[in-house]
C-alpha cells in the first residue's frame, strides 16, 4: 500500500529527472568502442525496460564489437588463469567445488517513507534470486546461490530520484566487499529503464563502479505492473554474472555468445509465444531470464548460461591465491569469508 500510493508522482519525478541527464546511454556507448562505467552516469550496459515499445529499448545495447572483445577477454583471462578457455572442461572442475554463495550487500536509497524496503522485502527478494538461479521456476540450477550479508538505508532524495546522475557518488559511499560482493542499490530508477548493472570484465578498471541498480518497485510484490515479481534483479545480476541479453547483436553472429540461446532479432515484448525472429536454429528464448518480457513470462537460465556464470566467476570474481590453482572461493565457507573483508 505504502508503495502504491506513491507511485504516480514518484513516475512523473523521475520522468522530469531523466531529462536531466545530458548524455543518452544509447549516444554514449555509440561514441565509445569500449564502453565502461562513467564517472558522472554509468552505462545501462544491462538496463532492463519496462515499456518496450516500437522504439528501440537499446539503452541496454552493447556495441558488436564491445561484445566482440568482452568475450574475448573472458576466454584469454581465463587461458591465463587456469591454462584452458574451454567452459565444459573447466566447468568439471568448477561444478566439483559446489555451489557458488554469493554475498549481498543490500542498499536501499530512499526519500523519507517513499522507497523504504523493509527486512522482510529483501529476503523475500534474496529468495526470490535463489529460486531463479536455482531452476525452481524452470530451467537449469545454476549453482549460483545469494546470501544476505548486510542491509542498510539511506534517506537520500537526489540519489533516489537521481540514480544514475549519482551512480559515481552513492557507490563510492556505500559500496562494500571486494570483487565477489554482490552491491545491490533500490532507487527510483524509472519506468522506461527498470535498472542496470556492470559487467564482471569492468572490474579491474572501476572496482568502485562494480554493482547493480534496479528500481524499488521491481521488488516482489511491487507497484509496477508485469514487472513486480523480483526478476529485474534477476536479470540485471545475470549481467553482473557475466551474461548479455539473449537478443545480443540480434541474428549477428556472436550473439549472446551462448551455444544453447537461440539468437533472436530483437528484445521480447510480454510474452510473445512461438516467436521465431532468427534463420538459426531454435525459436526465440522468450522465457529466459536474459530477455526483455514479463515478468510472468521469464522462468529460466540454460544449461549454457550456468556454465558461462561459473567460468566469468571463475575469472573475474573468484579470489586469487596462486597462478593456474582452481580456487574458486566457491561454497559456504568462501561465501562467509567475504563478508568479512576489507575493501
Ligand atoms: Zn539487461
Amino acid at each position: 500500500m505504502r508503495r502504491l500510493a506513491g507511485v504516480s508522482l514518484c513516475a512523473l519525478m523521475v520522468t522530469v529527472c531523466s531529462l536531466s541527464v545530458p548524455v543518452s546511454d544509447r549516444a554514449r556507448v555509440r561514441a565509445a568502442p569500449v564502453a565502461e562505467p562513467d564517472d558522472g552516469c554509468g552505462p545501462d550496459s544491462g538496463a532492463r525496460t519496462s515499456h518496450p515499445g516500437p522504439h528501440p529499448r537499446d539503452h541496454a545495447h552493447l556495441g558488436h564489437e564491445e561484445v566482440v572483445a568482452m568475450l574475448a577477454d573472458l576466454r584469454r583471462t581465463l587461458a591465463d588463469r587456469y591454462g584452458t578457455s574451454d567452459e565444459r572442461r573447466l566447468d568439471s572442475t568448477l561444478r566439483r567445488a559446489g555451489r557458488l554463495v554469493v554475498p549481498v550487500r543490500f542498499h536501499v536509497i530512499h526519500n523519507g517513507r517513499r522507497g523504504w524496503l523493509s527486512n522482510k522485502d529483501v529476503r523475500r527478494q534474496i529468495s526470490t534470486l535463489n529460486a531463479a538461479y536455482g531452476g525452481a521456476k524452470g530451467g537449469v540450477d545454476t549453482h549460483v546461490r545469494f546470501r544476505l550479508a548486510s542491509h542498510g538505508h539511506t534517506d537520500s532524495a537526489a540519489w533516489f530520484y537521481s540514480p544514475r546522475l549519482y551512480e559515481n557518488s552513492m557507490k563510492r559511499r556505500l559500496r562494500k566487499g571486494g570483487r565477489n560482493t554482490l552491491n545491490v542499490y533500490t532507487a527510483a530508477v524509472g519506468t522506461d529503464v527498470l535498472g542496470f548493472s556492470t559487467f564482471p570484465q569492468w572490474y579491474r578498471r572501476k572496482p568502485h563502479m562494480d554493482g547493480v541498480v534496479i528500481d524499488y518497485r521491481s521488488l516482489p510484490g511491487g507497484s509496477f505492473r508485469h514487472y513486480d515479481r523480483g526478476y529485474t534483479a534477476v536479470h540485471e545480476i545475470g549481467h553482473w554474472l557475466g551474461l548479455f541479453h539473449t537478443f545480443e547483436n540480434g541474428c549477428r553472429t556472436p550473439g549472446d555468445g551462448i551455444a544453447d540461446t537461440p539468437y533472436e532479432a530483437r528484445p521480447a515484448e510480454g510474452c510473445p509465444y512461438s516467436r521465431d525472429t532468427c534463420r538459426q536454429r531454435g525459436r526465440d528464448p522468450i522465457h529466459n531470464f536474459m530477455d526483455y518480457a514479463h515478468d510472468s513470462c521469464m522462468r529460466e537460465f540454460t544449461a549454457g548460461q550456468g556454465r558461462r556464470i561459473r567460468a566469468a566467476w571463475a575469472a573475474y570474481r573468484a579470489p586469487r591465491r596462486g597462478a593456474r590453482s582452481v580456487d574458486l572461493g566457491t561454497g559456504p565457507a568462501a561465501g562467509a569469508l567475504s563478508v568479512g573483508a576489507p575493501r
